[in-house]
């Protein structure tokens, strides 16, 4: 197979932070094969690689990057049924949003949630996306990948790629390691639409009696007004998303938490009880009473009506983001002694 090997190739376009410099070389992989040879050809030469998919959970640094960036674009998709079960196999390389809109248009269960989040099927694992209620590792059947050690093809099992809030065996342990080139999905044909998040409910008026096309458009909406949405015909900021992830902290920390925040623990919608004896804190809480809604240092600042993004309002750098973030670390961290973990990831 003959690799279009690009030289000098910016990177910032395929960002949705729309920062960042240029890759020394890159290659548009649209095969497992092409991908499997990619990494080859690196790993002969002595360069390092980076995988890319969509660039949604990414900052790229304004040096760009020195090494070859394989960017998956294998889209090659399958479905099979077994009774009420719907098996979709997909290409790492497909649109997220676009096999979650096919699978509401064919009425499937278990993705509704997800729509309108950017990036491709390859990524989804990586992060165990999540969102309304509802999070991807629910619906993994198996992801297949290629060990960057020895160049094997690997099959992982649900449990085997230990999914958690925001983390997976991809993006822990084993982080670079794998490179997924096909997950399958188990939908399916007979459910309840999830109405299960304070948002939805809202949305819908305690109405769960809805459709997953109902759901879809909502959940679009909601994002819509966030700033959140990344598609064509829809105004979206330039962000990666969450940049941080909501901390989890044992019950003694919370009530600490609690106390100089000065509020009832009760009736606020700002944290959630995990099951052993820990406590998930909303980040965008815990921000907002530090700096106030939309907060903005020159060209970078928080979306206003999702606090946990941070927006390159124009033209911003790489440093001005990176600084700006650890504005709100430190203050957050000096206020409420919490650490917060970034859930993007940086390419330098
Ligand atoms: C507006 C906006 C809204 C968002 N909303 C949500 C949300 O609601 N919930 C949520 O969970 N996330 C959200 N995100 C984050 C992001 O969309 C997801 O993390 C998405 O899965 C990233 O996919 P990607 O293809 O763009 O990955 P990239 O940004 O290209 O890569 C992310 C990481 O995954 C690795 N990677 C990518 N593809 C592969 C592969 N095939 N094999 C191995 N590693 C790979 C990369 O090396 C990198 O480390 C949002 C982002 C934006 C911009």
């Amino acid at each position: 197979m003959k690799l279009n090997v690009l030289k000098d190739y910016p990177l910032s376009g395929l960002t949705t932070f729309k920062i960042g410099g240029a890759a020394r070389f890159y290659i548009k992989a649209e095969s497992p094969g092409g991908v499997c040879e990619s990494v080859e050809l690196a790993k002969r030469h002595g360069i390092p690689f980076y995988v890319l998919g969509g660039g949604s959970n990414l900052l790229v640094s304004d040096r760009g990057y020195d090494g070859l960036v394989v960017h998956i674009a294998n889209t090659e998709s399958d479905t099979a049924t077994d009774g009420e079960n719907v098996y979709k196999t997909c290409g790492a390389g497909v649109v997220w949003d676009s096999f979650v809109s096919e699978c509401v248009g064919e009425n499937l269960f278990g993705v509704e949630c997800l729509s309108g989040i950017p990036g491709t099927v390859g990524a989804s694992p990586v992060q165990n996306i999540g969102a309304y209620g509802q999070s991807v590792e629910s619906l993994i059947h198996e992801v297949v990948a290629v060990d960057t050690a020895d160049g094997n093809t690997v099959r992982f099992s649900n449990a085997q790629c230990n999914f958690s809030y925001r983390k997976s065996l991809f993006n822990s342990e084993a982080f670079g390691k794998y490179i997924i080139i096909s997950v399958k999905f188990a939908l399916k044909r007979v459910g309840k639409p999830s109405v299960r998040y304070h948002d939805l409910e809202k949305y819908f008026l305690k109405d769960t009696d809805v459709t997953l096309q109902e759901i879809r458009t909502a959940v679009l909406k909601i994002r819509e007004h966030k700033g959140m949405l990344q598609m064509d015909g829809y105004r979206g900021f330039k962000c990666a998303g969450s940049f941080f992830k909501n901390p989890v902290v044992s019950g003694g920390h919370f009530d600490e938490i609690a106390g100089v925040l000065n509020v009832a623990a009760p009736n606020r919608n700002w944290y959630w009880p995990q099951s052993d004896a820990e406590v998930k804190v909303s980040a965008a809480f815990l921000i907002d009473n530090c700096f106030g809604k939309g907060f903005r240092k020159g060209r970078v600042g928080l979306a206003p009506n999702h606090t946990l993004a941070i927006v390159n309002y124009d033209d911003a750098t790489f440093s001005e983001v990176i600084d700006f973030a650890k504005l709100i670390e430190d203050t957050v961290y000096e206020r409420f002694k919490v650490t917060l973990d970034r859930e993007i990831q940086i390419l330098q």
